[in-house]
């Protein structure tokens, strides 16, 4: 058996095509259009690719964007300052401040300072805690993880009932995807870098996620025969046959879970083009916070 593969880019162009024509169709009837803030701060090679991707697609969909560089060394208070003012600022309905930030800057006070209705990455903490309960929603859901559902039940709309592994609880990635699973009715287990058995809890789950940053963690014979499994792994593995001198793998071991698996996303192509889609969809959602 050889596992169908879930195309990120193509699931992510259908999102901003849907997108594009929801800003066109404003513009048509002379509503404002949404604005993004893009916040970069320091030298991180890998952030400064990310959010240049971000503000390309943002002038591609129509969306108005701002975007600051802060240096390295900023202090947490001109960041803080920079963000009450993204908060005031009418043209500019959502801000995504790049992650992670220099070790001198508290991510949770950023996090914190950011309206929850600008918070268009869904990590603030009140989006965060409204992802937990019940009978809530949050205003948004965080990016990464909407993508990893959106994949999922792209080959599989209804996923009740199922047993998932989520590889990875960090506020970004694991454990809100995890809390997604749950909201989609799937029996999700968290597991960490201190989880016993992780191929067994793999085995028994008809989902994989995996989100440890660590390559080739999940090797083929953990996966469960017709699995889904979406690896959202970003790993530079340095290789010089390769023009700029290192390739890109995921968490799981490609070539022997696509022989296991139902269906897997690929690296690159599989959730990274989602997680730029899903941005997208929540500042056109911003709007109506507006
Ligand atoms: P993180 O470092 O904050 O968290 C990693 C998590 O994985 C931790 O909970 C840790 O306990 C767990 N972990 C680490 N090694 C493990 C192991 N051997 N076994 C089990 N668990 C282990 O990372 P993050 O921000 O959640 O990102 C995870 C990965 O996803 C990274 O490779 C990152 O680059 C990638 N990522 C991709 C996207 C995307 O859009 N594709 C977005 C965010 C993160």
């Amino acid at each position: 058996m050889t596992a169908e593969i879930i195309d990120g880019k193509k699931l992510a162009e259908n999102i901003k095509q849907e997108v594009k024509a929801a800003i066109e169709e404003r513009v048509r009837q002379q509503l404002p259009v949404p604005g993004l803030a893009t916040v970069l701060v320091g030298n991180n090679p890998a952030s400064r690719t990310y959010v240049a991707s971000k503000i390309k697609t943002t002038a591609d969909l129509g969306i108005h964007s701002l975007s600051y560089e802060l240096e390295e060394n900023c202090p947490q208070d001109k960041l803080v300052s920079l963000i009450e003012e993204l908060n005031q600022n009418q043209d500019i309905q959502g801000i995504l401040v790049q992650l992670p930030l220099p070790d001198h800057l508290s991510e949770d006070r950023v996090m914190h300072t950011i309206s929850p209705k600008k918070d268009v990455d869904g990590l603030h903490p009140y989006n965060a805690g409204l992802l937990t309960r019940k009978y809530s929603e949050p205003l948004f859901y965080p990016c990464t993880p909407s993508g990893i559902i959106h994949m999922i039940q792209s080959v599989c709309p209804d996923i009740s009932g199922m047993d998932a592994a989520v590889i990875g609880r960090s506020s970004i990635v694991g454990m809100p995807t995890a809390m997604m699973l749950s909201r989609c009715n799937t029996t999700p287990t968290i597991c960490h870098s201190q989880t016993r058995h992780l191929d067994e809890v793999c085995r028994e789950s008809d989902i994989v996620v995996a989100a440890a940053g660590s390559p080739g963690l999940v090797r083929g014979e953990w996966i469960k025969p017709g699995a889904i499994v979406i690896d959202v792994g970003i790993n530079h593995i340095p290789d010089k046959t390769s023009p700029r001198g290192y390739r890109l793998v995921g968490d799981v071991e490609f070539d022997e879970a696509v022989k296991r698996a139902g269906a897997i996303s690929p690296v690159p192509g599989g959730v990274g083009p989602m997680t730029i889609a899903m941005l997208m969809a929540n500042t056109l959602k911003a709007i109506e916070y507006r």
